[in-house]
Order: C-alpha cells, then structure tokens, then sequence
C-alpha cells in the first residue's frame, strides 16, 4: 500500500554497523518525521482494530508489550490509542520487585529478558511490539514470558521483518510487519 512504501523509503540503511559486514536498519527517520510516525502508529493501531485480530469483544487486546529498547517508544503509544496496558519487557536486572526471565540466543551467547511478575493477569490478551525481527529470538523469549503469567499473545508486530531469517518459525502467534526485507 501507499502506507508501506512511504514508510520504507525513509528507512535508512548503515552498512558495516554494529560490526563490519552487519547492515543496520535505522528506524529513527520514521520517528523524526511527525507525518510518517502518526501514519506508522495509525498503521499499527489499524491492523489492531480490524477484523483479522479484533474479531470479537473477547479479543480485545488488554495489553501492548514492548522489547527493550526501541519497543519502548512504539509499544505505550499504541497501548494508549487502545485503551491497553503497557508493559515493558527488560534486559535482566532493570526492573524492580518479583520478576520472571526468559533467555534468548544472541550473535555472541546468551541474554536473559525480564518482565514484572505482576504485569499480566491469566487470561489477558496480549500483543508484543518491536522495531525490527531479525531471528525471531528475542520476540520469542517475549511470548515466553507472557505464557508464562498465564497471557495470550494475538499477533508479534514490528516495523521491520528480515523474512531471510524465518523468524515466523520460532514464534507461536501470526507475527505482522509493515516493510519486508530479503
Ligand atoms: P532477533 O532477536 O534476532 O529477532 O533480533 C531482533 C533485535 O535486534 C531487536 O531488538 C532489534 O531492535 C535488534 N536489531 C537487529 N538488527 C537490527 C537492525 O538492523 N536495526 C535495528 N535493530 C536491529
């Protein structure tokens, strides 16, 4: 759609960045534009509210989860336009009080992901938000945080889908992105 092109034309690509031969997505051009964040927010938020999730009142989304770090600043603003919660989902040792973790594969060993124990009820409905899916991993160590204080997850929605690294095989839920790259 008109919607999609727009917005992957202002993604910019870095090459060599973190690490020579990464080519890193940067996704701040979309926020630094007010035009091209409310037509990405709207985007999310349409796709929420139309019939392929929001079937019926029982799949009212109850709660926006969002990956550390750049979640954080797609997740509230979507859980707001909803009338959902928003719950952050951390790098181990950030949040306060009982939590739970879920470990997940990087490039270099392993990372441990955590979530305030209290933060979903059993039986909320619940999607997870992320700028970019790369592996699938840390999206899936999200999911299992959420099953694991007894809540549903709909739908895994990111701006960016690396399609090349099949990170829909990992997840449990239909996973939605706005622009592919292969
Ligand atoms: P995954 O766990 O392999 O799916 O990697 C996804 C995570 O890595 C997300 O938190 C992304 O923000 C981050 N990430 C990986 N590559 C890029 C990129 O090119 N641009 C922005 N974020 C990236």
């Amino acid at each position: 759609s008109a919607d999609v092109e727009y917005l992957r034309g202002l993604l910019r690509a870095f090459p060599d960045y973190p690490k020579k031969g990464i080519v890193f997505l940067d996704i701040f051009p979309l926020l630094r534009n007010p035009v091209a964040f409310e037509t990405l927010i709207t985007h999310f938020v349409h796709r929420l509210t139309s019939h392929t999730i929001a079937q019926s009142p029982s799949k009212k989304i109850d709660v926006v989860v969002g990956l550390d770090a750049r979640g954080f600043l797609l997740g509230p603003i979507i859980a707001m336009r909803l009338g959902a919660a928003f719950v952050p989902v951390r790098k181990r040792g950030k949040l306060p009080g009982e939590t739970i973790s879920a470990e997940y594969q990087k490039e270099y060993g392993v990372d441990v992901f955590e979530m305030q124990a209290d933060a979903i009820q059993p039986g909320q409905t619940v999607v997870v938000v992320d700028d970019l899916v790369a592996t699938g991993g840390s999206a899936k160590a999200a999911g299992e945080l959420v099953s694991k204080l007894g809540g549903k997850v709909l739908e895994y929605l990111f701006i960016i889908e690396l399609t090349f690294l099949k990170p829909s095989e990992k997840l449990d839920a239909p996973l939605y992105s706005i622009v592919k790259v292969d």
